[in-house]
């Protein structure tokens, strides 16, 4: 990678570019998972088309009201609260997600030597809000990353406050950022939209030539940020399309098939889109496009 004195923006991705979100969300939502086919006894293919019907209305995989609104255990939990009945499974949800969401190997000390630098970190991510803050405070983040662009909280129930949401499981001082601000981008603008990065480009006061973006999807990130101008780097090591495990994720995400079938031949076909620069095996790599 070669030196350019002028770049002074890094956008970085976060799920799977600063951390293995794939990995924390495996980890957890299989727990969570067969704890609640041993307590319901619903069978798991059902209990996955009914998650999967509730994440396509939520607009995430990570939907805090889960376990209260799925049919199956609703009746099979009946008189009792679902959160109540099955708490050993979302007990196993919660403590899987906090044993492993972590950085990467070297991110935390790349971002620093970055910002030591004079460059600007923001991150833009399609995770919803508070699940993305909780893994920025959880892996000491907070501001190293100078402003951070999410989608908005997704939809709630009829009468149920995000507070509610919060409640039970992670401390009221487990949310919301102390430095890094958090901006939001319009709901429903999603990878590889151009106007969003347009928009923080602009909020940032920076040209393309000016900025650096990194993450792990090809169909997403990199598309996107070449079709801007900006110069384009790709986190392989944060790819995981071709883990066995990914076929859980394809089987209850948000996705529409569509997406899902999109990204599954893209994985298959090398080459569609070809990234300008890769990190291949660590995130610190991506050092010497600011001359470091
Ligand atoms: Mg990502």
């Amino acid at each position: 990678m070669s030196e350019h004195p002028l770049r002074r923006l890094l956008i970085t991705d976060l799920d799977n570019t600063l951390w293995d979100w794939f990995a924390a969300w495996y980890a957890s939502f299989s727990a969570m998972l067969d704890r609640l086919v041993e307590l319901s006894e619903v069978p798991q293919a059902q209990l996955e088309a009914e998650i999967r019907a509730i994440h396509q209305a939520r607009g995430t995989a990570e939907y805090s009201n889960l376990i209260s609104e799925v049919p199956s255990l609703v009746r099979a939990a009946a008189p009792e609260d679902p959160r109540r009945a099955f708490d050993d499974a979302l007990h196993k949800l919660h403590s899987q997600r906090r044993s492993s969401t972590r950085l990467y190997p070297g991110v935390e000390e790349a971002l620093r030597t970055i910002k030591a630098a004079g460059v600007s970190v923001v991150a833009y991510t399609e995770s919803v809000a508070y699940w993305t803050e909780w893994r920025i405070r959880h892996t000491g983040l907070d501001g190293v990353i100078d402003v951070l662009y999410s989608a908005p909280d997704h939809d709630l129930p009829a009468g149920m406050t995000v507070e509610d949401l919060r409640t039970g499981y992670l401390p009221a001082s487990a949310y919301g950022l102390r430095v890094t601000q958090h901006h939001h981008v319009p709901r429903g603008a999603i990878k590889p939209n151009t106007q969003v990065l347009g928009a923080i480009l602009d909020d940032q006061s920076c040209r393309p030539e000016e900025a650096v973006y990194i993450g792990d999807s090809l169909m997403k990130d990199i598309a996107m940020a070449q079709s801007v101008g900006v110069l384009d780097v790709h986190a392989k090591f944060g790819e995981v399309q071709n883990r066995p495990e990914y076929e859980l994720l394809r089987r209850v995400s948000h996705w529409s098939d569509e997406d899902v079938e999109r990204e599954r031949q893209l994985a298959e076909t090398a080459g569609l889109i070809v990234p300008t620069l890769s990190c291949t095996a660590e995130f610190a790599e991506v050092l010497p496009v600011f001359g470091l």
